[in-house]
């Protein structure tokens, strides 16, 4: 069933308050959730870094380890080799034994500049464990500290924020899908979020550019929709002067 003009605004108006009470807690909530989300990216990223460095000091201690083999089975050849040189036949015997001595006993300092090298990586590398650690640690106090900000700010918020997009669903189905698609594009571009407005004191309530009498009398009207001809906006009505001052006279004084 076609919806009259009036009903279009008060469903818009509906719409429009809903999502400015949802505007209003995101906006407390400010750039909290973002932040949580990227210490969260940062932390996983650090961790990353770190189970890297303890498998890189795993297999550098593997190496040292195999190093050390090395050398014992070479200490080993020598002292084997050592006792067959004395009971060599001959020269040739005895140079080829010298040689197998001399290729260990390089063999063995091979091994030892290797050791060496790697201890040294693994110092460097301890240091810069330690480093990020302290690096994770603090990221992680930070990361606890606002995520029980935001848990807290949530938790005076999440009832009403549920209830309020449980409403919003509900509102937007009065709504046709034109109309609807307008509201949505002139929301996101409107700073305030403001995509429905009434006139406020002869003023655009969005823009707060004057409204000519006229085209206020046509918005009063409700016959179509009007929309702000400087921002865009849509009018759902011309708010009427306070109430409590039914006087002409002295409106006009305070304004
Ligand atoms: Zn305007």
């Amino acid at each position: 069933m076609e919806s009259t003009v009036s009903q279009k605004l008060e469903a818009l108006l509906n719409l429009q308050k809903i999502d400015s009470r949802l505007d209003a807690i995101f906006k407390v909530r400010g750039a909290l959730p973002e932040e949580v989300q990227d210490l969260e990216d940062e932390i996983v990223g650090y961790e990353t870094r770190l189970e890297k460095f303890n498998s890189d000091l795993q297999s550098l201690e593997e190496d040292i380890k195999s190093y050390k083999e090395n050398i014992k089975e070479s200490e080993r050849l020598i002292k084997k080799y050592q006792e067959q040189q004395m009971n060599v036949r001959n020269n040739r015997e005895y140079d080829a034994i010298t040689k197998e001595l001399e290729l260990q006993d390089l063999e063995i300092q091979v091994s030892k500049k290797k050791i060496g090298e790697a201890q040294a990586r693994i110092e460097s590398k301890n240091a810069d464990v330690d480093a990020l650690k302290e690096t994770l640690n603090e990221r992680q106090k930070d990361l606890e500290t606002k995520k029980s900000e935001l848990d807290t700010i949530i938790s005076e918020s999440e009832n009403e924020e549920s209830k309020l997009k449980t409403d919003r669903e509900k509102a937007s189905k009065k709504i046709e899908d034109r109309l609807l698609k307008s509201y949505n594009k002139i929301r996101d571009n409107a700073k305030n979020g403001l995509a429905v407005v009434m006139v406020k004191r002869g003023a655009c309530g969005g823009c707060f550019n004057i409204v000519p009498p006229q085209r206020q009398a046509d918005i009063r009207e409700k016959k179509k929709l009007i929309v702000c001809e400087h921002c865009g906006r849509i009018f759902a009505g011309v708010e009427d002067e306070i109430e409590e001052e039914p006087v002409k006279k002295k409106r006009s004084t305070r304004s």
